[in-house]
């Protein structure tokens, strides 16, 4: 690295915001640096080894579709993959795979080696340059002095962290890394709103020494699922099942007993944790009635004999945990090779960013990842891509990227996060999505890889590619829609064995493939029918189109209304008194948010939709 070239962008941290921010950056050609404080834990996964899953899967999807990291690296790395929800709706299907941890950190490091314009480089930001109220550069624990036109600052759970076991704490990043307290304390100097969350992981167990015999198996799919449409089909590792057991009532009286020691109970931890990820602690304690949780015990990695057991993350004392551990079925002899722990770290409130994930007060700063109230690997990276991109943008006078909610789950985090804040790690779920039968994993590379493509994150190659594709699906569509069938094309007793009933009337391919029972093999055994597109994503796609058509128009038409009221301006001066039936508790908020759109209004936490209706009948009055 040369300090004497100035970088463009420069990323603090290595995680899985700090790798696509990079990456993105360099791909659309600007000079960038990721710096990180060990180069050896380049897209280390700091708990379950595992990507994807209901609302992560269909982020993953979407990165992939902007070109970024984490759907390849995990298809390298990926060691069981299973499709969650097959049998409910396309919406709501996601892709789950465990992951071999050294694997995943070899591929996403393959990834940012791969590019030219990123530099990577070791050691620890503890200040950032800020001149004349503007972000532009950082300043090392090795006194280096690094500018650039946009800083992106991606560390995780690292500032301030305080990592606690049982009644015993100490400072820590996460486990076996230093915390960034320096940086932490500057940051606190600055115009940030700063508070303190927790997470936390279980202790992990050597596998020779469980006793596999007393416990259910649970296999991959077959054929295995992949998460990226640019892998080749044959770039899975060997596949290997997961196992599940169940913790009982001898596990959660160990449990109760050990309470007392417990940093969360004794009020030694402050910060608040995942609700939908608790600790076995929280579990015994809120669902008191429950006398057993499921733990399913995932591979670490295929040369690895650790294992991961997922439903047990604990902060109990170390002898509770090892006592908790063995009531367990199959884990009677269990070795515990790390404790499970507790960490908690400063967050820095997100409704200080703009949706572009840059500072609203400190220009030049760019936030992403667990920094902003999130949790989890997915919700990083996604992040860590728009403000890569964004960045990226600003330093070429481009606009910015902020994709809306009805156009992806990278919008519904940003604008989640931006105009309504969190109090307790953010995780991403479908049901935070009012679109979501439009964002689906099967359609991220539809919805966004123009975009991908307008930012100069694929080839041309990728394009082309796509651009075959997304024409395979339109020819396909007008060959459906003009091929007709008629009733005599079929005798009565054909018809029947393939439409399930005779037909009555002369219907179109599209129509035909609207009935509940029809399959594409059988309509394209229809005369006229075959043989139809090779490729299955084209047949997926007009499958999806043609069952859910009445639904997808319904949201279409919804997102058009919701967008005109969306940017319904609100003047500034307002007068909440003059909005007839707003409560006093709704025009206090309205008067101390100062929305400037009704949309912006509508997010607003405790602004319920009657409030906007009243505030949109008021509107639309005085205009
Ligand atoms: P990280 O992955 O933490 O990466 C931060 C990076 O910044 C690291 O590379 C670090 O070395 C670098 N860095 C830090 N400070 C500096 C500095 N000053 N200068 C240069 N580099 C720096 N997620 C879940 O979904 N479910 C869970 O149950 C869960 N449990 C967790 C339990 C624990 C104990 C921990 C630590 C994390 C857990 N997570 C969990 C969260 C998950 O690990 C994070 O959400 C994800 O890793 C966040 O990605 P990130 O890129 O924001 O930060």
């Amino acid at each position: 690295m040369d300090p004497a070239r100035p970088f463009e962008v420069i990323v603090v941290g290595g995680g899985h915001a700090g790798t696509e921010a990079a990456h993105a950056a360099a791909r659309m050609g600007v000079r960038t640096l990721l710096l990180t404080q060990s180069l050896e834990t380049i897209g280390q996964m700091s708990c379950n080894p595992a990507i994807g899953g209901i609302g992560k899967g269909h982020l993953v999807r979407e990165i992939d579709a902007m070109g970024g990291v984490m759907g390849r690296a995990i298809d390298r790395a990926g060691i069981q993959f299973r499709c969650l929800n097959h049998r409910k709706g396309p919406a709501v299907r996601a892709t789950r795979a465990q992951a071999d941890r050294a694997l995943y950190r070899e591929a996403v490091r393959h990834e940012l080696d791969a590019l030219e314009g990123l530099q990577l480089f070791q050691d620890s930001v503890q200040d950032l340059i800020v001149e004349q109220g503007e972000v532009c550069g950082v300043v090392t624990g090795m006194g280096l002095s690094l500018r650039a036109q946009a800083v992106v600052l991606t560390v995780g759970t690292f500032l301030g962290g305080r990592i606690h076991v049982g009644d015993h704490s100490h400072s820590g990043g996460r486990a076996g890394d230093a915390p960034s307290n320096a940086l932490a304390a500057r940051l606190r100097e600055l115009p940030l709103r700063v508070g303190r969350l927790k997470t936390g992981t279980p202790p992990r167990i050597d596998a020779g020494s469980i006793d596999y015999r007393q416990i259910g198996e649970q296999p991959g799919d077959d054929p295995v699922p992949y998460f990226s449409r640019w892998s080749r089909r044959d770039e899975h590792p060997r596949q290997v099942a997961c196992h599940i057991t169940h913790t009982n009532e001898a596990t959660h009286a160990i449990i109760r007993d050990g309470l007392h020691r417990s940093p969360m109970f004794s009020g030694e931890i402050e910060g608040t944790g995942p609700r939908y990820c608790p600790s076995i602690e929280d579990k015994v304690v809120r669902f008191a009635d429950r006398n057993a949780h499921q733990i399913f015990l995932e591979p670490e990695g295929l040369g690895s004999r650790e294992v991961y057991p997922n439903g047990i993350s604990t902060s109990l004392a170390y002898d509770t945990q090892v006592a908790l551990v063995r009531s367990i079925q199959g884990l009677e002899n269990a070795h515990i090779t790390r404790p499970g722990y507790a960490i908690e770290y400063d967050y820095l409130d997100p409704r200080d960013l703009q949706p572009h994930l840059e500072s609203l007060h400190l220009p030049g700063l760019w936030l992403a990842g667990q920094i902003n109230g999130t949790t989890g690997y997915e919700e990083a990276a996604a992040q860590g891509l728009l403000a890569g991109v964004n960045a990226a943008a600003r330093v070429q006078g481009e606009s910015s990227w902020v994709p809306g909610r009805h156009e992806a789950y990278i919008g519904v985090l940003a604008d989640d996060l931006t105009t309504r804040g969190t109090r307790e790690p953010y995780r991403m779920f479908t049901s935070r999505a009012e679109y979501r039968l439009q964002l689906r994993e099967d359609n991220a590379d539809l919805r966004l890889l123009p975009v991908a493509y307008r930012y100069g994150l694929i080839s041309e190659a990728a394009w082309a590619d796509f651009e075959a594709y997304r024409e395979g699906i339109e020819t396909e569509r007008v060959r459906l829609e003009r091929t007709w069938v008629k009733p005599g094309d079929l005798g009565d007793d054909a018809g029947a064995s393939l439409l399930g009933q005779p037909l009555r009337r002369e219907q179109t391919l599209m129509t035909l493939l609207r009935r509940p029972e029809m399959d594409y093999l059988t309509l394209m055994q229809l005369p006229g029918g075959g043989p139809g597109p090779a490729d299955p994503r084209i047949r997926e796609q007009l499958v999806i189109e043609a069952r859910y058509a009445g639904y997808l128009k319904r949201q279409t038409d919804q997102v058009a209304r919701s967008e005109r009221s969306e940017h319904l301006r609100i003047p500034q001066d307002l007068d909440y008194q003059s909005v007839a039936g707003l409560s006093a508790e709704v025009r206090e908020k309205l008067l101390s948010h100062r929305p400037a759109t009704l949309g912006q209004a509508a997010r607003i936490p405790g602004i319920t939709p009657a409030a906007v209706s009243l505030l949109l009948v008021h509107l639309r009055r005085d205009t």
